[in-house]
């Protein structure tokens, strides 16, 4: 069980920041970020499952948020769930490190494209971003779901293990 004693690696995100508007989270950039800058990490308890609000880190761990008790204590630490879901994003998550994929500007929101690491996700959604028409509607469901195009589309950003477990799903059962 982790507590507050057992955290070791509490870098703090200093570039990013949260803000609230109508009861609509997201994160924004405190100060300009310049493309491959690193912008926080994904800290929290490792779990073999993904549930409502974790990170796809590996093609068997999922980072999600720790005891209530500690998310309040250090809520720096967990600015990632605030990070919302873009299909053209400004950032992309390597492994539990998120950077800048382009410049951001100090106060533009930060966001990464959910299906360049998640394979299959918990709570699929309904995308809203401003990359496509809204009349559209777009389901965010993970890579697993994505067309050929939309694999393509996303082939700069996907994670090295979302691809790793779409080529398993390719091959036929034994
Ligand atoms: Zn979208």
């Amino acid at each position: 069980m982790l507590n507050a004693d057992s955290i070791v690696h509490d870098r703090e995100s200093r570039v990013v920041a949260v803000a609230v508007d109508k009861d609509h989270y997201r994160i924004v950039a405190t100060e300009d970020i310049a493309q491959g800058q690193s912008i926080l990490t994904i800290e929290g308890q490792v779990t073999g499952r993904p549930t409502m609000y974790s990170v796809q880190i590996s093609e068997t761990a999922h980072i999600d948020l720790d005891d209530a008790k500690l998310v309040d204590k250090y809520p720096e630490r967990y600015l990632w769930r605030f990070l919302n879901h873009h299909c053209q994003p400004n950032s992309v998550l390597k492994g539990r490190d998120l950077a800048a994929v382009a410049d951001i500007k100090a106060g533009e929101e930060v966001t990464f494209n959910y299906n360049a690491n998640e394979y299959n996700i918990a709570a699929p959604f309904r995308c809203w971003c401003d990359a496509h028409d809204k009349t559209m509607v777009r389901l965010v469901r993970g890579y697993k779901y994505l067309s050929a195009t939309e694999r393509r589309q996303l082939a700069d950003l996907v994670s090295p293990h979302v691809l790793r477990q779409a080529q398993r799903d390719q091959q036929p059962e034994a």
